[in-house]
């Protein structure tokens, strides 16, 4: 696949994240201005609910589902009306569009710089996995020793938690340091205290387009995926540690998760498809994976401490994946339980097998053991308050790449400790 060449030439760069190839779908205002969907091209922002409003340019002929401020009622239209949209598009945006196209484009688009992004959909219900195979032994390591590093099921049974749809929030967003029950290993008894050893997650989020009342094949899942975003799972690894067993996280990931502004289609990333590696154990036949799934991006961490420079910690690519997002999402329609759209399917956290791959400061200073060095002097075991932590992605085509946008947040100091936790009484 070669670039696609448009008549807004800041697309046609190797650079640039968002050639005519990716159109990302974002929620983006312009000063006070209200909510509106828009699609990035190069270093502009196209305001389709403009286009929409215009008649330019309709998903529905019957409804106004981009006069929204979110793209929930576009993805409930299905995959063949995606695919007429994002048709629809590209021709208006193509280096041979015609002279009314470009005027109704000019006119109802604005500078990426200007705008604010938003949370681009409605998220419906969040689900966060574990399928990782680098990270999952990294951690079970730590947690549990070498002998016992993966659980019995997990080549088996792509493990997640249900997460909080309420606790995500987009790129750019702070993120306040959470108190929460810990205890150290030596001590008898937990205390309630600030997280001091508070983490990020690099993974990639499936947003899930299509609604399921019960059981579905891999392809099928497949099928259903709108689109992905990066996504940071902010974990407290203090806290995750005490109350972990027997059913799993639970406070210590519903502080935040974080997520990049832009949905890239899942139509962009189709040529750089790549398949889960080799199973160590045959999957049952239901989680089989009918083609390749897994996509290869390429992804990196960057942290800098407050008011400094930022370090590039970890490199890795979404391809370690040990289960793709239909496999997971497959397995988590067996129950039959319904899926919905704007559910959202975090990936587990994506480390590769060298110590310059892995996706949590947990594993990259292997528990607080090996700090890692920052460029500008100091080091980090797990975050500081006042660091910003950003991902960032992108699959990498000849000549163009299809980036994700960043997804970056601050660490902010713990709020003070209420009265009634200290036991004080009015
Ligand atoms: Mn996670």
């Amino acid at each position: 696949m070669a670039l696609l060449r448009s008549w807004i030439d800041s697309a046609n760069t190797a650079e640039t994240p968002f050639p005519l190839n990716n159109l990302p779908y974002g929620v983006f205002s312009v000063g006070e201005g209200d909510l509106r969907c828009g699609v990035a091209i190069g270093d502009r922002i196209v305001d389709v609910t403009g286009l929409e409003a215009a008649g330019v340019l309709r998903a529905d002929p019957e409804a106004d589902v981009l006069d929204a401020p979110a793209w929930n009622d576009f993805m409930e239209l299905g995959p063949a009306a995606w695919a007429r949209f994002r048709a629809g598009l590209t021709a208006l945006l193509a280096e041979d569009a015609g002279e009314a196209a470009r005027d109704a484009v000019t006119t109802y688009s604005v500078p990426l710089a200007r705008a604010t992004l938003h949370l681009p959909f409605r998220i419906s219900e969040y689900t966060d996995f574990y399928a990782g195979k680098h990270h999952a032994t990294n951690v079970g390591t730590m947690f549990r020793g070498p002998e016992n590093a993966l659980p019995p099921n997990w080549l088996s049974i792509p493990i997640g938690y249900n997460g909080r749809a309420s606790s995500v929030v987009v790129s750019g967003t702070p993120v306040v340091r959470p108190w929460g029950q810990v205890k150290a290993p030596d001590a008898e008894l937990p205390r309630f205290a600030p997280s001091a050893r508070f983490d990020f997650e690099l993974e990639l989020g499936a947003v899930v387009g299509v609604p399921s009342e019960g059981m579905v094949s891999v392809a099928q899942a497949d099928a259903m995926i709108f689109g992905y975003v990066l996504l940071n799972d902010w974990s407290a690894r203090d806290i995750q540690a005490w109350e972990y067993q027997p059913l799993g996280p639970f406070q210590a990931k519903a502080t935040a998760t974080t997520i990049s502004p832009w949905i890239v289609p899942a139509a962009a990333l189709a040529p750089f498809r790549r398949p889960t590696p080799a199973r160590e154990r045959d999957l049952l036949p239901y989680l089989r994976e009918p083609g390749p799934m897994l996509y290869d991006i390429a992804l990196e961490v960057a942290l800098a401490p407050d008011g400094g420079g930022e370090t590039v910690i970890a490199r890795t690519n979404y391809g370690e994946m040990y289960y793709s997002s239909a496999q997971q999402l497959c397995h988590h329609a067996t129950s039959g339980c319904p899926m919905r759209v704007g559910d959202l399917l975090g990936s587990g956290t994506i480390s590769g097998p060298e110590k310059g791959a892995r996706g949590s400061m947990l594993e990259l200073s292997w528990g607080g053991k090996e700090p890692v060095a920052l460029t500008g002097g100091g080091e980090r075991r797990f975050l500081e308050d006042g660091d910003t932590v950003t991902l960032r992605g992108h699959a990498q085509g000849a000549g163009y790449r299809i980036g994700f946008g960043e997804c970056t947040g601050q660490l902010l100091p713990a709020r003070e400790m209420p009265g009634w936790a200290k036991g004080e009484t009015e």
